[in-house]
């Protein structure tokens, strides 16, 4: 009998923070591959709201107990990375068509960087459709109710930062 290796496929990202959005599209991947590797791209240019290990135990508690996914962080080229962990497959979710522009620019300059790693889309519900995390953390900053669209550790963690920051600014004014 042939043995069938195990199908790995890494979820590049932001995920700052992750939202249900990106978990539909994890358990949409589970569905096709035996392991999920969500891994968030650490980039030197962008301003997180969240530290990239913050994101990385945000990303561990939403998917406690799931054994067939892990997080992970990396930079540099993201076929190189995807060689190092074992994975053939580069999931990415599709919300909307103006998502398809950029998507369609890297899957193919992913392909001629290393044609034996293929790209995946995936889609997202509609009713997730329009959720990114800049729209959570803009919703949040001005007091809306983020509550069904990040997983409940999110929406905590989103909290206790903002009266962390609050309890700063009163510091400084004191
Ligand atoms: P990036 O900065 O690479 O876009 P994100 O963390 O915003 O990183 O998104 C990571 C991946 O998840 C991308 O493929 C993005 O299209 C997808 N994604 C983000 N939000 C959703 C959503 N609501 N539904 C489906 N896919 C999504």
């Amino acid at each position: 009998m042939r043995h069938k290796s195990r199908s790995v496929a890494v979820f590049p990202g932001s995920f700052d923070p992750i939202t249900n959005g990106h978990i539909d599209i994890v358990d949409r991947a589970l569905k096709v591959f035996d392991e999920v590797i969500i891994s968030i791209l650490v980039n030197a240019e962008k301003k997180p709201l969240f530290s990239a290990e913050e994101r990385l135990g945000l990303i561990r508690d939403a998917f406690r107990g799931e054994q067939r996914v892990r997080g992970d962080t990396f930079s540099g080229l993201l076929v190189d990375y995807a060689m190092r962990v074992g994975a053939s497959v580069i999931i990415r979710g599709l919300r909307a068509i103006s998502d398809f522009e950029y998507e369609f620019q890297m899957a193919l300059m992913n392909r001629r960087l290393n044609p034996r790693i293929e790209t995946v889309f995936l889609m997202a519900p509609e009713g997730f459709s329009y959720l990114s995390s800049r729209l959570v953390k803009e919703v949040f900053d001005l007091g809306g109710d983020v509550r069904g669209l990040v997983p409940p550790v999110v929406e905590r963690r989103l909290r206790e930062k903002r009266q962390s920051a609050a309890k700063r600014g009163r510091g400084r004014k004191d």
